[in-house]
């Protein structure tokens, strides 16, 4: 069989070929527990609240490029000044500008390298790849926990000018252990190290002491896993002077009105709103995480997350297929084999949601 030849194939980047798009599963799911987003539990007030907010928006007008005032909430939040957050579309775009802003030409014909931790959130090496990084890949130890001599061996052979480490991390759910982590961080001063606090709101603690501690350390945050994927807003904090010289790489009108507008009223005015549904979803993790506790075939990772890391004895692709054929969309890894060949990652919904998943899981075993 030949290849069809790609128009302009020649002019595209060759790390293109390699990779396969990143596409989210589509089809009529009932039930959708694959993507951690929140569960809809957005009470009718804050949606008008939103729908008002828009509806003063200037239409014709660009968006403010500097994002001001979504800047300032988001700093508030944070305990850190404007001038130390940058806005992005989700994360996504945020991972893409850091890896755009830092230099991988190679020193020496050495490569320049990007680490990440494995399994982990993928958007670090697809993105790292398409822009001719080299990616290192170390193993979570047998508790998805960070392997702090692993780390310290890819430190030194691949003098790594990035490391990103999801804090809880996706797919795990669980937070990195922070002595390792503070270690490692130090171990590696000549380093940046991306701290991805994706889902950090469901966890026990947060890690932003440790900006105090070092200057190595950027965070990355968003609103995509507490309520609003739908507005794509992201942000990264860090020294002002850095953030400052990143920010030359983001286009002036990344984030829209309509984003902007509303993530800073939600966050100047609903934090309570926001935090009760949070609070929910814990309550649900620990009722969920108890109900499967005695299942025989069935071994959960205690989760600092908005979803739950499941080991099924039965193969990972059976169990996710059937839930699929019941309306129950969630995340296999069977694909991926080895360790991950039985996982499945299952977000954590309503509470209508999550009996109806425990009671299909219980049919599919
Ligand atoms: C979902 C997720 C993100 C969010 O990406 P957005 O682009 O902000 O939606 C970032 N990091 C991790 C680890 C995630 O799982």
């Amino acid at each position: 069989m030949t290849t069809p030849e790609i128009p302009f194939g020649h002019w595209l980047r060759r790390e293109l070929l390699e990779m396969t798009a990143y596409t989210p599963k589509m089809g009529d799911y009932p039930i959708r527990l694959d993507a951690n987003e929140a569960p809809s539990l957005l009470p009718a007030e804050v949606k008008e609240a939103m729908v008002a907010e828009v509806s003063r928006l200037a239409w014709e007008r660009y968006p403010d490029p500097t994002a001001r005032r979504l800047r300032q909430a988001l700093a508030k939040r944070m305990g850190a000044a404007p001038e130390e957050v940058l806005v992005g579309v989700g994360s996504d775009e945020l991972i893409a500008l850091l890896l755009t802003a830092f230099d991988a030409s190679p020193v020496r014909a050495e490569p320049p390298t990007v680490l990440v931790m494995t399994p982990t959130f993928v958007m670090y090496k697809m993105s790292a790849k398409l822009r001719g990084w080299q990616v290192g890949e170390v193993p979570l130890d047998r508790d998805w926990d960070l392997s702090e001599r692993a780390v310290t061996i890819a430190l030194d052979t691949l003098k790594p000018r990035l490391v990103f480490v999801a804090s809880p991390n996706n797919p795990t759910g669980n937070l990195m252990d922070e002595g390792r982590l503070c270690n490692l961080v130090e171990s590696a001063p000549d380093t940046l190290w991306v701290i991805d606090e994706a889902y950090v709101d469901y966890a026990p603690r947060h890690q932003l002491a440790l900006r105090q501690r070092f200057p190595n350390l950027l965070f990355l945050r968003t609103l995509s896993k507490i309520g609003f994927a739908s507005l794509r807003v992201g942000w990264l904090t860090g020294p002002a002077r850095l953030i400052r010289e990143l920010d030359k790489v983001r286009q002036p009108y990344n984030l829209n009105s309509v984003g902007q507008c509303l993530a800073a009223l939600v966050l100047e005015r609903f934090e309570p709103e926001l935090a009760a549904i949070v609070e929910l979803v814990r309550s649900e993790r620990s009722r969920i995480t108890k109900a499967l506790a005695d299942w025989p075939g069935i071994e959960v990772t205690p989760s600092d997350a908005n979803f739950l890391w499941i080991r099924s004895q039965t193969p990972g692709g059976e169990v996710f297929e059937q839930l699929g054929r019941r309306g129950i969309l969630v995340r296999g890894f069977h694909e991926r084999g080895g360790r991950l060949a039985n996982q499945l990652r299952v977000t954590l919904g309503t509470p209508e949601q999550n009996d109806r998943f425990l009671q299909v899981l219980g049919e599919c075993l």
